[in-house]
């Protein structure tokens, strides 16, 4: 097996998202708030980028299907409140919990299916020290407490560890948590409702509560009927939709990996009962294929398909799961999930039918037949997208004064030019302006920059990632050109000052 690549430093990144203006942390004047992230100038625009990307690709444009015909796509934009009902049929306000575990002393909720325990291999167990998974910090300061217990030097080889999931449950009671020091803190694992509550209307009675969707899924199960009998859709054919769901997760953490607050960009695609295989395997494929084409191409992206054991309810017999994964900084040298490509079978249609009494079927006018559709979902995390992405684009370079650029594909890079004067004098900023209003309309995110040194205009810019810097120096008033700066290689050469927005197109507009 080769190297995975090199490991990049989550914090280095974390801070230039915040230097930059890409990602703050919520309510920061107000201390912030746990799970909440902001998306500054630089960060909405590589998030809108990448939601127009799937929107483009999987609604307006995807590739013909199996059978080598269009593939029918719809959009829909609903509701982030909905009838309390819906979430009792999806089976969310019964079943969207997730294992948990408190710690009365430290007062810390973690979710049980994130704690691992480490214990010494070679003695009967004794005492073992929980830590959160990924946490690396974490791990160290169990490995420590337990050699100060143990009373040896401890290396990785002396022990063992094991996800908490797997530990006997009286086992818990030798266990120190993660944030205490003594065994006996923690509790058995217990089901927490992960949607958040609201009240709809003036008295905020029980009967007036409502909960912020946990998924956008469900509203467009809710809009089967409305699509099939206002649009000339025809089986198979997808409905797509993007939007913010709400996950009140017990212990959200990586950044922006676990928010409590989140974009999804999902698809329910119906399909007639015996298609399933063929089209889950042609969504999972192209769905890889999607990530890769936004330059997660390297071996940092694997696709996973599920275990029978990991599968969700609605998904046991059906044609499988798979997840896109990506090997954050945080997961490394293991992955974390970007998107599932999951066959939910009829599963959704049914309890909606059931619940509110509609009919949700499908008639096939040739086969003359009546049946419920079946689905195949592709649903994929908007902001863990954009983490990956900046992860990805994250290219440390001690030769650059900014040791560091950003290098996002072109078509995902939230400012595609900058124009500069090389000083701010002899006509040069005029001769700038010029042509950062000719390039302005036609690619949108261009800046114009007449002030610093040249190498911290650079700078500035491997670090938004803008791939392509055009700079009027002495010599454009004389031979009409200008000094284009290429982001990856620094490579200069000179452009006619009148082909620029030419350059920049064939280059950019891909
Ligand atoms: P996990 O196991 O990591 O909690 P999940 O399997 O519950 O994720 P899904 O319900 O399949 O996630 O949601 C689909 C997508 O939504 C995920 O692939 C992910 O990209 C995104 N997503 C889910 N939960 C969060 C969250 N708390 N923060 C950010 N993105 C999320």
């Amino acid at each position: 097996m080769t190297e995975p690549t090199a490991k990049k430093s989550m914090d280095e990144i974390m801070a230039l998202c915040k230097r930059r203006g890409f990602i703050f942390q919520a309510s920061e004047i107000y201390g912030g708030i746990n799970g909440f992230w902001d998306y500054g100038p630089l960060g909405a625009q590589l998030k809108k980028n990448l939601k127009d990307a799937w929107w483009q690709d999987t609604v307006l444009t995807p590739p013909p299907g199996p059978d080598g015909k269009p593939v029918s796509m719809v959009g829909l934009d609903s509701c982030i409140i909905q009838n309390p009902k819906v979430w009792v049929a999806s089976g969310h306000v019964g079943g969207f919990n997730d294992p948990m575990i408190d710690c009365r002393e430290s007062k810390r909720r973690y979710r049980a299916d994130h704690l691992w325990v480490l214990g010494v291999a070679d003695a009967a167990q004794e005492r073992f020290y929980a830590y959160v998974e990924g946490d690396d910090e974490g791990r160290d300061r169990a490995l420590k407490l337990l050699g100060k217990y143990t009373k040896r030097q401890l290396t990785d080889a002396d022990v063992v560890a094991s996800p908490l999931a797997k530990h006997p449950a009286s086992a818990l009671t030798n266990t120190v948590g993660p944030d205490t020091k003594e065994v006996g803190t923690l509790t058995e694992p217990r089901a927490f409702n992960l949607m958040f509550k609201t009240y709809v209307g003036a008295t905020a009675s029980e009967e007036d509560v409502a909960y912020l969707r946990p998924e956008t899924a469900q509203g467009i199960f809710l809009n089967f009927k409305n699509v099939t009998d206002t649009t000339r859709v025809k089986m198979p054919f997808g409905i797509a939709q993007m939007g913010k769901a709400f996950r009140n997760e017990v212990t959200p953490r990586n950044f922006t990996f676990r928010s409590r607050e989140f974009e999804q960009m999902e698809i329910e695609f119906f399909c007639a009962p015996g298609t399933t295989n063929e089209w889950y395997a042609f969504w999972r494929d192209l769905r890889m294929r999607w990530w890769q084409s936004l330059g997660l191409a390297s071996d940092n992206l694997v696709l996973r398909e599920h275990d029978k054991d990991e599968l969700a309810h609605y998904a046991k017999t059906g044609a499988g799961t798979s997840d896109v994964e990506y090997r954050f900084p945080f997961t490394y040298p293991g992955f974390g999930e970007l998107e599932g490509i999951a066959d939910r079978s009829d599963f959704d249609l049914k309890q909606h039918a059931q619940h509110s009494k509609t009919k949700l079927e499908w008639f096939d006018p040739e086969a003359k037949e009546r049946y419920v559709p079946h689905v195949i979902e592709p649903s994929a995390g908007a902001d863990r997208g954009v983490l990956a992405l900046l992860c990805e684009a994250y290219t440390p370079d001690p030769a650059r004064p900014s040791k560091v650029y950003m290098k996002f594909a072109p078509r995902l890079s939230p400012l595609k030019a900058g124009v500069f004067p090389l000083v701010a004098k002899d006509g040069m900023p005029e001769i700038a302006e010029k042509l950062y209003q000719e390039l302005k309309p036609r690619f949108g995110a261009v800046e114009f920059d007449p002030k610093q040194t040249i190498g911290k205009r650079y700078a500035r810019m491997d670090e938004a990632g803008c791939p392509f810097c055009f700079t009027i120096d002495s010599d454009t008033a004389k031979d009409q050109s200008v000094t284009v700066r290429e982001r990856d290689t620094c490579a200069q050469e000179r452009v006619a000052l009148d082909k620029v927005s030419t350059y920049l197109a064939e280059r950019i507009l891909v």
